[in-house]
């Protein structure tokens, strides 16, 4: 329970949800941990209730300026960075016909280039290291795909070959890149889902329920830690056997 001891690392959208657990779950095994969200009065709040090894730092991560500056000054000041999950995700479903372009674009900006953009920061530390753990956060509809989801969906899939193609690129220098493609969890993004489509999803999951958040963040702190050590370029699906093949 204390492979992270001494580790630093970066994780955007660690405030709520998902993110929040796994970053309490890398605090709670020694890590040091910057989270970086939008929403400061929910930065403030997880710093307080996680402790000192929780920073914060407002960033939005469409704004690859911020990102950059952002993440060069934690580099400078704590002179390496060993891990970085790229969380921050947002959903705006409609129908293809109904959708705008403001819907494509907002989506894509921060599920795929967010991620882009804190990758492109850590990777020359990480580079220089020779050492270094990336995961991102996708999901089990940018591999099944789902109605009404056509942005969010694409995004994905996209995260899943950005995955790949960068596990691939970083390799040589150790630097491992997974993700993880959660199935359904009940956090801010899915609390407006009606109920009959979430008795539809609970249908569907072999295991008969929906994960808790302890049981994701487990899965994160595993590959992010050196017990992942041959384990890159891998997506794996924490969705109850949802999408079992
Ligand atoms: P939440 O809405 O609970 O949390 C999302 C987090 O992302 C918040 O901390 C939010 O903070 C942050 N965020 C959103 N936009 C930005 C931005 N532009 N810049 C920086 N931070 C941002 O979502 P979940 O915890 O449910 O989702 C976490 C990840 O898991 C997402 O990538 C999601 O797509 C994925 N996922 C979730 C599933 C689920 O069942 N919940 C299923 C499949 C995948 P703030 O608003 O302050 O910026």
């Amino acid at each position: 329970m204390n492979d992270f001891v001494g580790k630093i690392g970066i994780i955007t959208g660690g405030t709520k949800g998902i993110g929040k657990f796994i970053t309490k779950h890398l605090i709670a095994r020694g890590a040091k941990v910057y989270v970086l969200a939008r929403d400061a009065e929910a930065g403030k709040k997880t710093e307080q209730e996680l402790g000192a090894n929780c920073i914060f730092r407002t960033v939005d991560v469409t704004n690859g300026a911020q990102v950059q500056a952002t993440i060069d000054s934690i580099i400078e000041t704590e002179k390496r960075v060993d891990f970085l999950v790229n969380n921050a995700g947002v959903t705006q479903d409609n129908l293809l016909l109904r959708m705008t372009d403001e819907q494509w674009d907002f989506v894509f900006s921060t599920n795929l280039k967010g991620a882009f953009y804190c990758t492109k920061a850590v990777a020359r530390a990480m580079m220089k290291q020779r050492a270094g753990a990336i995961l991102n956060i996708t999901s089990i509809v940018g591999i099944t795909g789902n109605a009404g989801q056509a942005n969010y969906a694409s995004a994905k899939a996209g995260l899943i070959g950005f995955t790949k193609s960068i596990a691939r690129e970083f390799s040589s220098r150790n630097i491992r890149v997974n993700a993880i493609a959660p199935g359904f969890f009940e956090t801010q993004l899915t609390v407006g889902l009606p109920p009959e489509l979430k008795e539809r999803y609970l249908k569907e999951i072999p295991l008969g329920r929906f994960g808790t958040l302890d049981e994701i963040a487990e899965v994160a702190c595993f590959l992010l830690s050196e017990r992942a050590s041959y384990i890159t370029g891998q997506i794996l699906n924490v969705d109850g056997g949802m999408l079992m093949r």
